[in-house]
């Protein structure tokens, strides 16, 4: 298995070096060469653990790895990180099953990957015989940063080095950052929106001159976020999960379509179902649901990606987001491989920040997506609905996808059997919670997360539980045009 670059002007890679380079010298993505299919059938796969599926699941795609190892990846990965035995619920609630992958440590789906990713990514720098210092920078919208200094914590050989929009996080997500005591953690707040930390951060991690003097000191940069190819493909599993689950509790029959309905900002999270349904995961439609950033749901329905409009903070932050990276991966895809035909629409998303898809790109979105997006106002009443009818609590985000699946159903008069992603804990974003179920909010987030607890019973995560008391470390706060300087600063180049 080998790794292609979606502009096609680097070179191939296998998975190990894909992953430690995170992002491909031509700017492009790395993308497996094909999709390997499932072997095994239905009936044995349903009979698996999470564990043992995951290992079915990824063992194609990591063959550099040998059985035993990545075994111990998973292992090291899963046991004992997560507060539900199953590791992920499958839970039926609202005519839909909720895939929950949030009962990871940092109370958010980006668990599911990042705490797999640092064993992968450690395992193959030592395969590589690379002995050097990674250095891990972040961007993100709120959840990737805790997600990535949780499983990178003292990781030895790593240093991780994260990039949070100042004033644009929830103020748990925000209290979780700047708590995080990692030997090898370095958070900075910066004075701009989530696009102008990923854009930097993509400039400096193609800086050549840069990356030359980090490596005569010994080092190597790497991203931690859904651009690099190790995070997507431990997210296929929980898909390919949700499916079995399905058919274990006689839901579907092997084989039957399920529709999957993915709450999205960067792409990354619905481009693995994606991935998850060419493997052999039986799809009929992939819903794609955006909040009132709603790029994407315009993209899906007129082929054409416009990221000139007004970009709102919004209360699913973690999908406040215009410029979707992963976005680059199913263009690939659907355009054929055609590498070209990329590097013209990334060309023109960067020089006018717009581009229209061909016909064979319309085509494939056409046969597979639909999308719809919710605003902030019918995301407080579809957690506020269906928590008092069914006693099921949502976090924001997962309530973007259930309210757009729901019109979807409606609308298309298509109730095939729905897998929603459910992609944080309604603790994380906790006064919009208690608004919406009608409690009213605490003094103080602290205050709110304990009321929350108090009226629903929902447990508050392991993670969320001593944020009060935990001491901030990481207060700087600096503009996106000293991010380079921060990075050589912090590593004495
Ligand atoms: C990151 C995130 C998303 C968006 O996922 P993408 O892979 O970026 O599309 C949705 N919900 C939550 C809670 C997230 O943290």
């Amino acid at each position: 298995m080998n790794y292609n670059s979606t502009r096609g002007q680097a070179p191939q890679m296998n998975v190990c070096s894909a992953i430690i380079k995170g992002i491909a010298s031509d700017k492009g993505l790395y993308v497996p060469e094909s999709f390997p299919k499932l072997t095994k059938s239905w009936e044995e796969l349903s009979m698996l653990n999470y564990k043992e599926l995951a290992y079915t699941v990824l063992a194609p795609y990591i063959p550099e790895f040998t059985e035993e190892e990545l075994k111990a990846c998973i292992s090291g990965a899963y046991d004992g990180k997560f507060s539900e035995e199953e590791i992920v619920p499958v839970r039926k609630a609202g005519g839909a099953w909720f895939i929950e992958l949030y009962h990871g440590p940092t109370a958010a789906f980006k668990d599911m990957a990042l705490q797999l990713m640092p064993w992968l990514l450690t395992k193959s720098v030592e395969k590589q015989h690379e002995d050097k210092t990674v250095v891990i920078l972040v961007s993100t919208s709120g959840d990737t940063g805790m997600a990535a200094l949780k499983g990178f914590e003292n990781v030895p050989g790593t240093q991780i080095v994260v990039f949070f929009p100042d004033g644009a996080v929830s103020p748990v997500q925000e209290q979780q950052m700047r708590t995080a005591s990692g030997n090898n953690a370095h958070v900075f707040s910066i004075l701009g929106n989530f696009d102008d930390a990923q854009t930097t951060q993509k400039q400096i991690l193609n800086d050549k001159e840069l990356s030359e003097r980090m490596a005569e000191k010994g080092y190597t940069f790497s991203a931690a976020n859904s651009m690099n190819i190790g995070r997507l493909i431990p997210q296929i599993v929980y898909y390919v999960w949700g499916y079995s689950r399905l058919v274990a509790n006689g839901t579907v029959k092997a084989g039957d379509p399920v529709n999957i309905c993915v709450p999205s900002g960067n792409f990354g999270n619905i481009l693995s179902a994606y991935y998850a349904m060419r493997m052999g995961v039986p799809v009929k439609r992939l819903i794609c649901a955006s909040n009132k950033n709603k790029v994407l749901t315009d993209f899906i329905n007129t082929g054409t990606y416009d990221a000139n409009r007004e970009f709102f903070v919004t209360n699913s932050p973690s999908m406040d987001i215009l410029i979707s990276s992963n976005l680059e991966r199913l263009l690939y895809h659907l355009a054929g491989n055609d590498a070209e035909e990329v590097r013209s629409l990334m060309g023109q998303l960067t020089e006018k920040g717009r581009y229209t898809v061909g016909a064979k790109v319309r085509d494939g979105l056409e046969a597979l997506f639909s999308a719809g997006y919710a605003d902030e106002d019918e995301i407080c009443a579809a957690i506020g609905e269906l928590y008092n009818s069914e006693g099921y609590l949502m976090d924001t985000h997962t309530a973007v996808g259930y309210k757009v699946w729901k019109d979807y159903a409606a609308n298309e008069n298509d109730y095939t059997p729905a897998l929603i992603a459910s992609t944080a804990s309604p603790y994380k974003f906790a006064a919009t919670i208690a608004d919406s179920i009608g409690i009213g909010q605490g003094a103080d987030q602290f205050d709110t997360i304990d009321r929350l607890m108090i009226a629903t019973g929902y447990p508050i995560p392991e993670g969320l539980k001593d944020l009060r008391s935990r001491k901030v470390i990481h207060t700087e706060s600096i503009r996106r045009e000293d991010m380079k300087q921060r990075v050589e600063q912090l590593l004495g180049l």
